[in-house]
């Protein structure tokens, strides 16, 4: 296994970490529904984008189909 050389002072580990931050989203309203969305995807609510719906949503998916039967 690979071991460092040498010790990574503390100045050198947080300069590091300098860059480590998360930034938050940018969520824009969809303006079909007005559910919060990532800009330029496909609102995952109604499935608009640029007001035209483009996905079509599932309103009653029934899971224990396969069991009924
Ligand atoms: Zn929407």
């Amino acid at each position: 296994m690979a071991v460092p050389q040498n010790r990574i002072t503390r100045s050198k580990r947080n300069m590091r970490r300098a860059h480590d931050a998360l930034v938050a989203g940018n969520p824009a309203e969809c303006s079909n529904c007005g559910e919060l969305k990532r800009p330029h995807h496909v609102c995952a609510a109604c499935g608009h984008y640029d007001d035209k719906e483009v996905v079509a949503m599932a309103d009653d998916v029934d899971l224990d189909e396969e069991d009924a039967a």
